[in-house]
């Protein structure tokens, strides 16, 4: 930013970062608005690339951190094709018309490094203070424009602890329905961010209330409806998830997420078929239940399979299943440690046994620092003498 003002620019701090810092939050990245175009900012970075094919974005990059450079922006008229930026300079536009086009007044502040002082267009400071999320303009408008903004307010919200303002609160029951409109890889992505800093189990809640979860989520939503909503069985294992990734982000991979979001569904339809007397193969109901549900969000190939192993092999840790396979093997595979992740949510919902996951944890440990070898261990026995050389140790 300093070097942006020291070569005649405007950069202003912006977005979350400014608004985690208000409220003594540690930011998760940095962005920075300024007027000067993405090829000015190049020329006077060199650590600088530019990204992005509709809307161009300088990073600039610092040891192990990239700092989003964009250019303020205001929002696009949309033209008769409703084709938008057709020249890119249309789209810049000046700081107060880059706040409008923000989504929350929370999200619309900037620091000046000048003056040390906030720059609020939007009356974002006393949203802050309040603790309120509350759409920019129109809330109808500004949720059809981007369906997406409905489940980033449900984020903020329930991660900050925050209440949504009436308006915007019924804007968001208005149109919930609409937010399968939205590009499908955008709308998994802001679906994962709402299990980020564990507050998981109040995200979802909030999208069961609003309608959203019934949206997105179908087949979850309708055994909700059948275990008694707010006081499901899933609100539990939520709980224990946020719990685990509030101590440790990185065990909280999307596969774990959705896994834990689908097990107490599976387990429900499991007991359905067990009540009225058929047997279905576990591993066949993973794939009927998993399907739909990641066929809608647009979930990739990867990520589709991942959960679907990580369900199935829950079975794994069943006392009873034990001789089938190799302990070792298991430990080995890659998808192990979110396998053990989901197993654990479970254990500590009564749904597993205690003694199996102390087990299951020690030998994880001792395994720690091999875990990738044992599958390499020799299959044969070594050669004689140095089994003789471990027996006189
Ligand atoms: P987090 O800390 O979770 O990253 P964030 O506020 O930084 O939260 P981002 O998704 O990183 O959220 O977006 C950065 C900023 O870009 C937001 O603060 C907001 O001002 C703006 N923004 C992001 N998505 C939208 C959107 N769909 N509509 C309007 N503005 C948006
Ligand atoms: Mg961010």
């Amino acid at each position: 930013m300093y070097r942006l003002v020291h070569n005649g620019y405007l950069a202003y701090l912006v977005g979350g970062s400014v608004r985690d810092l208000i409220l003594g939050r540690k930011p998760k990245d940095f962005d920075v608005g300024t007027n000067a175009t993405p090829n000015q900012v190049k020329r006077i970075f060199k650590n600088c690339f530019l990204v992005g094919r509709r809307f161009r974005l300088a990073h600039i990059r610092f040891g192990d951190h990239i700092i989003e450079t964009a250019t303020f922006r205001r929002t696009p008229d949309m033209d008769d094709d409703g084709d938008v930026c057709l020249v890119e300079d249309n789209c810049f536009g000046t700081p107060e018309e880059d706040a409008l086009r923000r989504d929350f007044t929370i999200n619309a502040l900037f620091y000046n490094i000048e003056d040390f002082s906030i720059i609020d267009h939007v009356g974002g400071l006393d949203d802050l203070h309040a603790g309120v999320v509350r759409a920019i303009g129109d809330p109808n408008l500004r949720f059809q424009e981007d369906p997406v903004r409905m489940l980033r307010a449900v984020r903020f919200a329930s991660r900050l602890g925050f209440r949504i303002d009436p308006p915007t609160y019924h804007a968001i029951l208005a149109h919930h329905r609409q937010i399968l409109r939205a590009p499908l890889p955008r709308l998994l992505d802001e679906l994962l961010r709402l299990f980020a800093y564990g507050s998981a189990e109040a995200a979802f809640r909030l999208l069961y209330k609003v309608g959203l979860f019934h949206d997105l989520l179908p087949e979850i939503a309708d055994f909700l409806d059948h275990d008694h909503g707010q006081d499901s069985l899933l609100w539990p294992w939520l709980r224990e998830l946020d719990r685990i990734v509030a101590l440790e982000p990185a065990r909280g991979t999307p596969a774990v997420c959705l896994a834990v979001l689908l097990a107490p569904a599976l387990a429900w339809v499991e007991a359905r078929y067990r009540g009225r007397g058929q047997t279905v193969q576990h591993a066949l109901l993973v794939r009927d239940l998993v399907a739909p549900v990641l066929l809608r969000l647009g979930a990739p190939r990867w990520l589709h399979e991942r959960v679907v192993m990580v369900l199935q092999f829950q079975k794994r840790f069943d006392p009873l299943a034990r001789k089938r396979f190799s302990r070792r093997g298991f430990l080995a595979q890659a998808v192990f440690p979110e396998t053990f992740t989901v197993f654990e949510v479970a254990t500590r919902c009564g749904q597993g046994d205690l003694e199996s996951l102390r087990s299951w944890q020690e030998m994880a440990a001792n395994g720690a620092g091999t875990a990738a070898e044992p599958l390499a261990l020799p299959k044969r026995r070594p050669p004689r003498h140095r089994q003789r050389q471990v027996v006189r140790r």
